[in-house]
């Protein structure tokens, strides 16, 4: 499979070039060209297939230009040592658990493959550098993937506040491959700044940078692996028809899922849940796109006020805006509901959700209230977040005392930057010169 850009201006690439270069020069984000075909896996595996078979299997088909199957046997092997749980909690509802992965969030699925495939893709001799914009609690995921590999330096930029769980010895003043940078404003302006810092061609040459955000298509594609393999799993039991419900921040997550249903999986629809931030409901309702002011949340994953991958939804509303409005639902919860949710998925089904689970909870529950998916109607509701990364929320929710982990404990301590600026260009480029 070649990928193309979202605008039409660049000439098609691979997988590989895909990934170690993630933004084309015209200023689009990397599309598949053409569809894959994934229906002969839904004959051929059932729930006893593994997750690393599944994601072999997968990769060998659609990144057939970039890896042959034993590379892809050992990509899937070195990247997931954990895998996806369905659980099935009653007729109408499923949780697709996400977040068994080393830093609890369903992020680790789509760094740790592309941690793997950047070891097959790497030349010996040549150094790459990630750009990540990360909020406090999600660059702990990036750099726990990404420390110590040779040939890579990540850059964190994350937004005022304190960043969790890094280790200092690790830095690269200290020696390791990590330079995390504190930027005075907001998330959406650390994504905006690694953007334009990629687009300034000269510095990316230099440094040979790429991304790890869900702007890279290296982080995005393998999150289609767990769509499969969670219909896979669900289709002995379904009936009727199948909706996922996804809490959506930049997106990625769901328009991988989109792209698994354009390469064959069998689903009747999936949710955009949202919190307060839901600047996507009127463009996915055929309005164009306004971008509303940031509002702070009680699942802060999803307080994105421009989802990076804006252009993608685009691309699938552009091709096919009538298939799309029967395809997509959006659905925006508040943070009372969002709380209420994680109460009474405590109470139905005695388990505990992270309050961004629970706001694709309330939009399936939203969603199934209405006659259309009134009756038959299974919803796969993503489990993005470990309930313990947000005990305090759960705990508020539930009347609960719950015991954190001591793995979820270590993601939680704070650390410093080795810089701190303000949302310029030349102020992030200069701090990451000056570790050099
Ligand atoms: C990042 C994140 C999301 C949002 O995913 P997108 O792909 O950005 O839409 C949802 N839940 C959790 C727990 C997250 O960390």
């Amino acid at each position: 499979m070649q990928l193309r850009s979202t605008k039409s201006g660049s000439p098609l690439v691979s997988y590989r070039e895909a990934v170690l270069n993630c933004l084309p020069e015209d200023g689009g984000l990397y599309v598949p060209d053409q569809a894959v075909d994934f229906r002969q896996f839904f004959t051929h595996m059932n729930e006893k297939t593994s997750f690393q078979e599944l994601v072999a299997a997968a990769a060998t088909s659609f990144l057939d230009d970039s890896l042959d199957p034993v590379s892809a046997s050992r990509v899937a092997k070195n990247a997931f040592n954990f895998e996806p749980e369905l659980i099935k909690l009653d007729d109408e509802f499923s949780l697709l658990n996400l977040y068994s992965g080393p830093t609890g969030v369903f992020k680790d699925f789509g760094i740790a493959f592309m941690s793997a495939i950047l070891e097959e893709f790497l030349e010996k001799e040549k150094q790459i550098m990630i750009l990540s914009a990360a909020r406090p609690d999600t660059g702990v995921s990036m750099s726990r993937a990404f420390s110590g590999k040779k040939g890579i330096l990540l850059v964190l930029l994350y937004p005022s506040g304190q960043i969790h769980g890094l280790d200092p010895s690790a830095y690269v003043p200290n020696g390791g491959n990590i330079i995390p940078v504190q930027l005075k404003g907001t998330f959406d302006d650390c994504q905006r700044l690694v953007i334009e810092t990629i687009n300034d061609r000269e510095f990316s040459k230099r440094y040979n940078v790429t991304s790890c955000n869900s702007i890279n298509a290296g982080r995005l594609f393998p999150q289609i692996f767990y769509y499969l393999y969670a219909f896979i799993q669900a289709k002995r039991f379904l009936c009727g028809d199948l909706l996922f419900s996804v809490p959506s921040g930049n997106f990625g997550n769901l328009i991988a899922g989109l792209y698994a249903w354009k390469f064959g999986m069998p689903v009747n629809g999936f949710i955009a849940a949202m919190n307060a931030n839901n600047s996507m409901g009127g463009y996915i309702h055929g309005k164009p796109f306004v971008c509303a002011p940031l509002v702070h949340t009680n699942s802060p994953a999803l307080d994105v006020s421009f989802p990076l991958n804006h252009e993608r939804l685009a691309s699938f509303y552009d091709e096919a805006p009538t298939v799309m409005r029967n395809m997509v639902y959006p659905a925006s919860i508040d943070n009372e509901l969002t709380l209420k949710t994680m109460e009474f998925v405590y109470k139905k089904y005695n388990l505990f959700i992270d309050p961004h689970t629970a706001v694709a909870f309330a939009a399936a529950q939203k969603i199934h209230s209405i006659n259309e998916w009134n009756g038959n109607t299974h919803t796969v509701v993503l489990a993005t977040g470990h309930p313990e990364r947000s005990a305090n929320i759960v705990e508020e929710a539930t009347g609960k005392k719950i015991r954190v982990s001591n793995f979820i404990a270590s993601l939680q301590k704070k650390c410093d930057p080795i810089a701190v600026i303000f949302p310029q260009l030349d102020a992030f480029e200069n701090a990451i010169a000056s570790c050099f």
